[in-house]
């Protein structure tokens, strides 16, 4: 499995004379270094969907069926473990923006899965927060091989 990212890079940081690097550094770091923060900021090109103040849509450039895009938020967050109280009203918005493009791309009647991939069983493998919407295509359940 390949990472674009590694999750918390607190090995390389620097330390402070008072102790251990400070949470600001840690941030801007993770932030500089994350693949959807640079597509995000138009850095690295994608096929881009819909943007507003807060979310950001584009297609997947490994599609796993015949619609796969991804919906993810401006602001950086590496992991639905990270998520905080505050951020409950962003994540409701990128669920609707997801549903609202799903529409648009003809699978409102079918159906599709909106899937959030969090950490190394689930496979994540960009740590900033995306929802997959996956669809045009009848999927199995569970989505992993049976032991
Ligand atoms: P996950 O494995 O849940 O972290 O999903 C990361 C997704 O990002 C994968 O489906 C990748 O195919 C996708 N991805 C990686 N790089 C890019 C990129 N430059 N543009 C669009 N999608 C990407
Ligand atoms: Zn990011």
């Amino acid at each position: 499995m390949r990472f674009y990212q590694q999750p918390f890079p607190i090995a390389v940081a620097p330390k402070w004379k008072t102790g251990g690097p400070s949470f600001y550094y840690l941030v801007v770091t993770m932030s500089e270094n994350c693949l959807f923060c640079k597509i995000i900021k138009g850095e690295i090109p994608s096929k881009k969907i819909y943007e507003d103040d807060d979310v950001f849509a584009f297609y997947d450039i490994a599609p796993q069926a015949p619609v796969h895009f991804l919906v993810v938020p401006k602001r950086h967050i590496a992991t639905i473990m990270d998520m905080m109280p505050e951020d409950c009203e962003l994540v409701g918005k990128m669920l609707y923006r997801a549903q609202i493009i799903a529409k648009e791309l003809g699978i409102e009647e079918s159906g599709a899965r909106f899937v959030f991939n969090c950490k190394a069983d689930a496979g994540q493998t960009v740590f900033h927060i995306h929802q997959h919407v996956l669809g045009g295509q009848v999927m199995g359940w569970p989505p992993f091989p049976a032991k």
